[in-house]
């Protein structure tokens, strides 16, 4: 692939800041070493953000003229899948399948809110005062932050940019470290799907320097960010700072429930999902696992042969259920949990090493791994393993099954599997997350909303609602009568 650079005001440019490489996790291979981002550069990108956003051109686009962008990007990577499902491959090691579900759905965003910007609609707010007419418009917020992690770019990084653009911004998006390839590649599809110059800026780069220094800025009127809990706490500090808004996508341990009438082959099939797909790397993944103790014994073994006969490979290679982790030092993590498990008394039932395949030695695969005989409280339940590990654990009844399932900081999913759709309505009110799957799971709509409870985030993305989130709302009010105001009489 080709030497990188980065993306300001409109411009392709040389980085100024330290040297930085992509790699390919399935062999450690060079994808590209590019420049990050320097101080300066964002400065730069954030000058002609300003500028775009508030050009008349753009400012007084209506909203078709908006729309048409996207939809012309929607064109331009729906005629590019199979090349941009490789190239998304190589940066995360995610399998090729995946990643063109991934690409797929970033065309179908950038569609969907094409659309939402046309049917947008302000308001007439009622009851009305005496002698006014009041109305309510949304107006964009200005210079825009996004702040995306490595898992699944293209995905991720179209659902803050669409709607971000969508509704009048303009948005600088920094990629995370290990995977700037996306995003560059999306800031090309922009330019030549028509996007005036300055509306996107790409600066890859550190974390805790350009992402810092980003959502520091004067300038930037909103930090959209997905990643982890800590620097999602961090960035809602920076906000609070700035009085700007914070929309936080953050992590998840989110408990999966079997309940005695469940479909015991559906539930295996969706939990195996749920888990291992992506490598377990997905803030959503379904990492604890709550089933009846009248069914633990058919489930678990289901559950176990299934996981048995998954497929870890080379993400090229038809076939491959689960490709690497993002890097080595991840792998480690994940790792060292596994022993934390064991440690704390829970039994390894599948999985917990590297694989042996000679083939696999340059990758960082991990084989999906079922652990049990723990408890709700051990820190292998608690904490966010990011990895293909999933903890197993009996329950007897309704009452303890709900608030174990609720002991944990995060609250971003939950999945529920039972032939009673009633009670699994009843139960999904009880569970604190933020989306509830039934007989179903990792299954998403850009027209639902979606984001955590707790420690899982704040804010919606997705939905009409998470176009006005990048908006701010102003009421206008207009005198309908000819009544002359008396009070300085
Ligand atoms: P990870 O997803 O690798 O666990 P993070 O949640 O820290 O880690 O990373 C998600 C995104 O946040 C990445 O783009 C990363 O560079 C960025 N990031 C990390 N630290 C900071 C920070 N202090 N300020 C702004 N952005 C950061």
């Amino acid at each position: 692939m080709q030497e990188l650079s980065i993306f300001v005001g409109g411009a392709w440019r040389r980085g100024n800041g330290d040297a930085m490489q992509s790699t390919f996790p399935a062999d450690g291979s060079l994808n590209a070493t590019l420049n990050a981002a320097s101080i300066d550069d964002l400065n730069d990108a954030v000058k002609s953000a300003e500028r775009a956003w508030r050009d008349p051109a753009w400012r007084n686009a209506l909203p078709h003229q908006r729309a048409k962008v996207l939809h012309k990007v929607a064109d331009i990577i729906e005629s590019r899948v199979d090349e941009l499902a490789l190239m998304q491959s190589r940066d995360n090691g995610k399998p090729l399948p995946e990643a063109r579900g991934l690409v797929l759905s970033a065309a179908g965003t950038a569609r969907y809110f094409a659309a939402a910007c046309e049917l947008l609609e302000g308001e007439l707010p009622t009851p009305r005062m005496a002698e006014v007419l009041t109305l309510s418009r949304y107006e964009p917020l200005g210079v825009v932050a996004a702040i995306t992690p490595w898992n699944s770019p293209i995905a991720s990084e179209m659902q803050k940019v669409a709607p971000a653009i969508a509704a009048g911004n303009a948005v600088i998006l920094k990629p995370a470290e290990a995977t700037p390839l996306m995003a560059l590649e999306l800031a090309r599809i922009f330019e030549q799907a028509g996007l005036p110059a300055g509306l996107l800026s790409v600066l890859p780069g550190k974390g805790s320097v350009i992402g810092d220094a980003l959502a520091r800025h004067p300038l930037i009127r909103k930090i959209s960010f997905t990643g982890g809990t800590t620097t999602g706490r961090h960035l809602a500090h920076v906000a609070a700072e700035k009085l700007i808004p914070a929309s936080l996508e953050l992590g998840g341990k989110s408990p999966t429930i079997v309940l005695e009438d469940a479909d015991i082959e559906q539930a295996a099939r969706g939990i195996c999902y749920g888990i291992f797909s992506s490598a377990g790397q997905a803030c959503i993944a379904g990492s604890r696992l709550f089933i009846h103790e009248s069914v633990y014994q058919p489930l678990m073994a289901r559950l176990l042969e299934l996981t048995r006969g998954l497929r870890v490979g080379h993400p090229h290679q038809e076939g491959t259920h689960i490709g690497p982790l993002i890097n080595e030092k991840h792998r480690k993590s994940v790792m060292d949990y596994v022993a934390l498990a064991q440690k704390e008394g829970g039994r390894v039932l599948c999985g917990g090493e590297i694989p042996a395949d000679p083939a696999l030695a340059s990758g960082s695969y991990f084989q999906p791994t079922i652990i049990d005989g723990l408890n709700y409280q051990a820190r292998v339940c608690q904490e966010e393993i990011f990895g293909p590990v999933l903890v197993a654990m009996p329950f007897a009844d309704e009452e303890s099954l709900i608030s174990e399932a609720n002991a944990s900081v995060y609250g971003l999913a939950a999945g529920i599997w039972t032939r009673d759709t009633g009670r699994a309505l009843r139960l999904s009110e009880r569970l604190e997350a933020g989306t509830v799957w039934i007989n179903t799971y990792k299954v998403f709509a850009i027209s639902t909303p979606f984001g955590g409870f707790k420690e899982s985030g704040l804010g919606r993305e997705k939905g009409i609602q998470g176009l006005k989130a990048w908006m701010q709302q102003k009421s206008i009010y207009l005198a309908t009568g000819n009544s002359v105001n008396r009070w300085c009489d």
